[in-house]
């Protein structure tokens, strides 16, 4: 059996050890030692990374058969390595895992809610509570958590008999057989766990839960803890930045530059439809009463003016109303409209001739297609004289 060094101190980041089985496995080579600090895959933390002598492990998993760690290259059974793990993963890992064990014991203590998943990714860390926490609950939950490692409390791991486990109040999502391993830290949670912890609450940094949600009955908590948070916070502190740069306002008033940013987008583009409508409306009062089968070429007219042209031209023309907007370099958006006639005809006839799309109503259709003006018009004229 290999030895645990893990458990004996989560802080070990360099070990020597003597190869005592290498196999071809999948794709791959696993390797087994006579002692590891290499945790394997456990309690929702992933396998460990690092280094056996040259060779690069780059998981560390177990079954029955004991503790293997995963590489592209064999090593030879009885050669004396050393291994190094990658420590900044391990660590953040244990970081996120330890602020996880303090928030689910906190929940635990103030809602009696269980943690009923916790998925421990390279990314994002997740805890499933089986019951309703609201964002103001999750702000105090989120000082609670800060307190507790500010507090600096040492972390415990202990082995208690059956009979001890017996009198212990402790969380544990699975039944486990065999030695259980709990982990405590005192005032504020008492869990089974079989993964590395850190040593002191300190080392966690700082806990951030980040956001809230419905989740199957009860809610779904993001946690960002220790060097993840501060990344998360520089992340944040660089947009605020920038924003900050950008609408000339102060850091902590971007939020009103935003808002007064929107407002100002806002009435301008309803003075542009307003203009816009004038626009139309003076474009289609300049067509004669009764004209046949107009036809419009714009530049720039969103599809909502473009609609509202073909509906007060209809109302004044014969045949059908063609009306464009975009340009020969970058095609054409079109709605055909009428009050007598069924334009899915000539609609089609276009897309064909000029590699369209679209479609629609008798009365009104749209699409887009790519050609010239004077094409256009062409097709458009040969179609209507012909029918
Ligand atoms: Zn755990």
């Amino acid at each position: 059996m290999t030895k645990r060094l893990y458990y004996e101190n989560s802080h070990l980041k360099e070990f020597q050890a003597t190869v005592t089985a290498c196999e071809k496995f999948e794709d791959f080579w696993r390797i087994s030692l006579d002692r590891t600090a290499f945790f394997p895959e456990g309690g929702g933390q992933s396998g460990d990374s690092g280094f056996l002598n040259t060779v690069e492990i780059f998981d560390t998993r177990e079954d029955k058969n004991g503790i293997w760690h995963y590489a592209r290259t064999p090593l030879e059974p009885g050669s004396r390595v050393t291994g190094q793990l990658d420590w900044q993963k391990r660590f953040s890992r244990m970081q996120q895992h330890s602020g996880e064990h303090i928030v689910s014991g906190l929940v635990h203590a103030r809602f009696g809610y269980d943690n009923v998943g916790f998925h421990l990714g390279e990314q994002e860390v997740t805890l499933d509570f089986n019951g309703v926490i609201t964002r103001e609950e999750l702000a105090e939950l989120e000082t609670a958590a800060n307190e507790a490692v500010f507090a600096n409390i040492p972390v415990q791991i202990s082995y208690p008999s059956r009979e001890e486990l017996n009198h212990l109040k402790y969380r544990s999502k699975i039944e486990i057989e065999g030695q259980v391993r709990i982990v405590t830290i005192p005032g504020i949670d008492v869990c089974a766990c079989c993964a590395p912890h850190v040593e002191r609450t300190g080392e966690i940094g700082l806990v951030k839960l980040t956001s809230v949600q419905s989740h199957r009955g009860g809610v779904r908590v993001n946690l960002l803890a220790g060097s993840r948070a501060l990344l998360d916070y520089r992340e944040k502190e660089g947009s605020v930045k920038s924003i900050s740069v950008l609408l000339s306002a102060k850091e902590n008033r971007v939020t009103e530059a935003v808002e007064r940013l929107r407002q100002e987008a806002y009435e301008l583009k309803g003075q542009l439809m307003q203009q816009n409508l004038t626009r139309i409306q003076e474009k289609a009062a300049s067509v004669s009463e009764g004209t046949a089968n107009p036809v419009f070429f714009e530049e720039n007219l969103d599809m909502d003016a473009c609609r509202e042209l073909v509906n007060l031209l209809t109302a004044r023309c014969k045949g059908i109303v063609c009306v464009f907007s975009g340009s020969d370099i970058n095609g054409w958006r079109y709605i055909l409209g009428s009050h007598t006639e069924d334009v899915r005809p000539l609609c089609r006839h276009l897309n064909e001739a000029f590699q369209g799309k679209g479609g629609g109503k008798p009365e009104m259709a749209q699409g887009s297609l790519k050609g010239m003006q004077s094409k256009i018009i062409e097709s458009i004229l040969s179609f209507t004289a012909k029918n």
